[in-house]
């Protein structure tokens, strides 16, 4: 199953990729991670992507689709995954499409965490993100269980500097701007599946696996499913 996970800045993209890769034993590859690794490791792609993370731009397609791309081809072809964060653009989800189709290879759907834009800026504002693996908590919402310290891997916790609220609200706009015409893409390939990611976070994963399940080619699950999803 390749699925892609849709959603605004804030959405709960990361967090949902990490509990439904670990049920469904998916593989979970998030650009934004990737970057921020790069920059960590103070390599090229590093120093290349700094400027446009720091003002909250996208980084461009050329370097974003290069580096998925090296990643995918080191992925074996039956291994099921979950792309967070990528596609961004219209330009990255055709060459998505492309290289996938080299390996006679398709998404199966896309997901789109749907949360109001009122919620996103509480979520980035009060976000904390592991140095070491990336793993996203919450001040309020979803807080680690020592302080500063990563539950996953005990890594120091810290705000990410795009997080401050100036950057919040460039990505917000880049995010309608330019990312928000994918729901469309997908739509009219017939593999989009819309989740309210406004609830409990156990919640969305809940409704995301059943929805995933309900998916042509899928299981049916055994039980019925109250969840709010629809495939649009
Ligand atoms: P994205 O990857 O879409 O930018 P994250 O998964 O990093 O979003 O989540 C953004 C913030 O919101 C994090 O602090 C996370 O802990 C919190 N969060 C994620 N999902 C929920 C939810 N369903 N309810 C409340 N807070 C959430
Ligand atoms: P994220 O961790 O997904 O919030 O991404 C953090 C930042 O990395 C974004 O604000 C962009 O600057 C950059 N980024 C991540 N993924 C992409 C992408 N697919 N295309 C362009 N820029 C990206």
């Amino acid at each position: 199953m390749y699925l892609v996970f849709l959603g605004a800045p804030g959405a709960g993209k990361g967090t949902q990729a990490v509990a439904v890769s670990k049920q469904l034993g998916l593989t979970h590859l998030a650009s934004g991670d990737l970057f921020r690794q790069a920059q960590t490791r103070g390599d090229e792609l590093g120093r290349q992507v700094k400027s446009y993370i720091e003002k909250g731009l996208l980084v461009p397609d050329e370097i974003t689709i290069k580096m998925i791309q090296e990643h995918l081809e080191r992925f074996n072809p039956e291994q099921s995954f979950i792309l967070d964060g990528f596609p961004r653009t219209l330009e990255q989800a055709r060459a998505l499409d492309k290289m996938l189709s080299q390996r006679q290879k398709a998404i199966d759907r896309a997901v789109y965490i749907e949360v109001s834009p009122d919620e996103l800026t509480t979520r980035l504002t009060g976000r904390l993100t592991c140095r070491r693996c990336q793993a996203p908590y919450h001040r309020v919402n979803s807080p680690p269980r020592v302080q500063g310290r990563c539950d996953k891997c005990g890594g120091e916790l810290y705000t990410r500097p795009d997080d401050a609220a100036e950057t919040i609200k460039k990505r917000i706009e880049v995010y309608l701007e330019q990312t928000a015409p994918l729901m469309d893409y997908y739509r009219k390939a017939g593999k989009l599946l819309s989740v309210n990611g406004s609830q409990d976070i156990e919640k969305v994963t809940g409704d995301i696996v059943a929805a995933l399940a309900v998916s042509p080619g899928r299981p049916r699950p055994t039980q019925p499913t109250e969840a709010r999803v629809k495939s649009r």
